[in-house]
């Protein structure tokens, strides 16, 4: 029985990993569940689950993961890192859904895990397709990682097109049903220079191994080309469940999805990336080249521009522009402990809000 602390419980990750308890009650159990407000299904769920703890991340006792075999860190933004690193310095294994604790916080995230030994397995698709190539082995060799990338809902728009779309536009994504901020981030690339940098901590390699290419039917989840040439890929129809379940229960594999129909899939489609349109994905790789607190400085601004987006307060380019901006004000300094994240991470969404409101 493996019993999961579930950061995040009420997100579109979290529903799916209690799926996955559903599915399997005799290989799962939850000890603790964990969400950002909704008080309302947290208290149906802690009915359902009956954890341990049940909470509002404000309320979290300190010895939150003591019960459990896994965090599972679901939450979104860089509240999740705070959860990530006290997993780690519990000693657990950690199934990481949060993207902005190796954004944001990689080094420190790292340091843990490293010192301590721990299991820290990915779960979003692309990391768990090239885990997945690796054979599970998150330091075995290989030239290059090749994300992939649905390109999201504007990926053909002029940028004439991309002035005028607004946030019902962005939150219909073609291929994957995720939340409004992930969903957003998925239109505007953000999500996949965010992905790079995540590939930089998660596999110990430079940008310069690191590689995306659009792939509009997300079936190939990402690849991974060794020193002789070959390359190793992970296919099936986009469902988090998969990597959800996988990153509980690997090496061993259980039921979950449909296999694939590849004569019913037809031709699949591979095209370059068009960085020029998209801005936000330049942005992210050259705050992660740059490191220390850049990356968190692009994140806590992105936080504020895409709620200013979501409300119809700005554009679509103006996401863009308010990250450019926060990096150019906030200066950089080192990323190597929580309060300077914490300060980076105030002083963005100051220097977004700035931006934004013209306060
Ligand atoms: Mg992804």
């Amino acid at each position: 029985m493996i019993k999961i602390a579930l950061i995040g419980c009420t997100g579109s990750i979290g529903r799916q990993v209690l799926d996955v308890v559903r599915r399997y009650p005799e290989r799962f159990s939850v000890s603790a569940l964990v969400c950002g407000q909704n008080r309302e299904a947290l208290s149906a769920l802690e009915g359902e689950f009956r954890p341990a703890v049940a909470c509002l991340a404000d309320k979290a006792p300190p010895d939150l993961f003591g019960d459990c075999d896994v965090a599972f860190i679901a939450a979104g933004g860089f509240c999740g890192l705070s959860y990530t690193l006290q997993a780690a310095r519990a000693g657990k294994k950690i199934a990481l859904a949060n993207k902005e604790s190796l954004v944001c916080g990689g080094e420190l995230v790292m340091r843990e895990v490293e010192a301590r030994g721990l299991d820290l397995v990915p779960v979003d698709s692309e990391h768990s397709a090239i885990f997945q190539a690796l054979g599970f082995r998150r330091g075995a060799p290989f030239r290059k990682l090749v994300l992939t990338a649905s390109g999201g809902p504007f990926l053909h728009f002029t940028e004439e097109q991309l002035a005028r779309v607004t946030a019902a536009d962005a939150l219909r994504h073609p291929t994957w049903n995720m939340g409004a901020k992930i969903t957003v981030d998925s239109a505007t690339l953000l999500n996949k220079g965010y992905e790079i940098i995540e590939a930089k901590w998660l596999y110990g390699a430079g940008f310069d191994r690191i590689g995306a290419v659009v792939h509009p039917e997300s079936i190939v989840h990402s690849l991974v080309y060794f020193e002789d040439g070959a390359a190793v890929a992970q296919l099936g129809y986009p469902d988090m469940r998969v990597p959800i379940q996988l990153a509980l229960t690997y090496p061993e594999r259980l039921p979950c999805a449909a296999d694939l129909d590849l004569p019913a899939l037809g031709a699949l489609h591979f095209e370059r990336l068009p960085e020029e349109k998209f801005p936000c994905f330049r942005l992210a790789v050259e705050a992660g080249r740059a490191g220390g607190t850049c990356p968190t400085v692009l994140n806590g601004a992105a936080e504020v521009a895409v709620r200013a987006f979501l409300s119809g307060r700005i554009t679509f380019p103006q996401i863009a522009e308010t990250i450019g901006c926060a990096l150019d004000r906030v200066p950089k300094s080192a990323a190597d402990c929580f309060e300077t994240l914490c300060e980076a991470d105030l002083r963005a969404r100051a220097a977004a809000t700035s931006f934004i409101y013209g306060t």
